[in-house]
């Protein structure tokens, strides 16, 4: 907590705000425990991710309220405001943006997680500017399944060294893989991206790096996610309602 903090006090939240996003974090924890029975994965195997970004703190602070405590967000600023004002909170933070090399080092020490790995340069750099207080950083190494060259994310055959060469960091602790596909209709089509991670864990799983995360899966397309093995769905529409306009 900072000397100059004015308040520990979280965000007051209007009954409203509470009300509605509390039956919308009902509503998906429905649709992932119907999917978990449906394509029988373990109950209670799929983690939520609450995707909070562009959406203001009194929101998170709801979603807090109605139990939910690991939020993901998509850029570094608006994020440590975000977290300045909920610093009361013992909220989980995962940085599930494309990575700037100029905020390496607010994403090492204001995050527990960052999906979205897929440069050697940035791992460096998160590795040696995690605060030496923390514990090792947890990533995913995000993967391109869909082949589209302006998607982010490694090449499906790069994964396997590149894993290797985060771990060697040693500050970083590398939990899984995670994927961003095109959007597509129809469960078939969706789950095709989505079996492509997980085969590709299959593949390059060892004893010493056995990548048990598969972070996949949005608001549109859970359930195909879900029923490829993801273990963190990173929902936001669902969650919190359309996201206000970018700044
Ligand atoms: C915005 C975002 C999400 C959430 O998307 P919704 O469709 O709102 O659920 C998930 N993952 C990443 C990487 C995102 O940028």
């Amino acid at each position: 907590m900072g000397a100059g903090a004015t308040s520990g006090a979280a965000p007051i939240v209007p009954d409203a705000e509470r009300e509605a996003v509390a039956a919308a974090l009902g509503r998906v924890r429905a649709r992932i425990a119907d999917a978990e029975i449906r394509f029988g994965r373990a109950p209670g195997s799929v983690e939520l991710l609450a995707v909070s970004k562009v959406q203001p703190a009194v929101k998170i602070a709801a979603a807090y309220a109605a139990g939910q405590c690991a939020f993901g967000e998509s850029y570094a600023q608006e994020a440590l405001e975000k977290q300045a004002a909920l610093r009361a909170l013992p909220l989980h933070w995962h940085f599930i943006g494309r990575i700037q090399s100029n905020k390496t080092r607010e994403i090492a020490a204001g995050f527990d997680w960052v999906h979205g790995l897929c440069d050697l340069k940035h791992a460096r750099r998160l590795a040696e500017q995690r605060p030496a207080e923390l514990g090792p950083l947890k990533v995913c190494v995000q993967v391109n399944t869909s082949g589209e060259a302006s998607k982010a994310g490694l090449d499906p055959a790069m994964v396997a060294d590149f894993v290797g060469e985060c771990a060697a960091l040693g500050r970083l602790d590398v939990q899984g893989l995670m994927t961003l596909p095109a959007p597509s209709d129809g469960l078939d089509a969706q789950r095709r991206p989505f079996a492509a991670l997980r085969s590709l864990r299959e593949r390059i799983a060892t004893p010493e790096l056995p990548l048990p995360v598969l972070s996949m899966g949005m608001s549109a397309d859970l359930e195909a996610a879900v029923a490829e093995g993801a273990t963190i769905v990173r929902i936001g529409t669902a969650v919190f309602g359309p996201r206000p306009p970018v700044r």
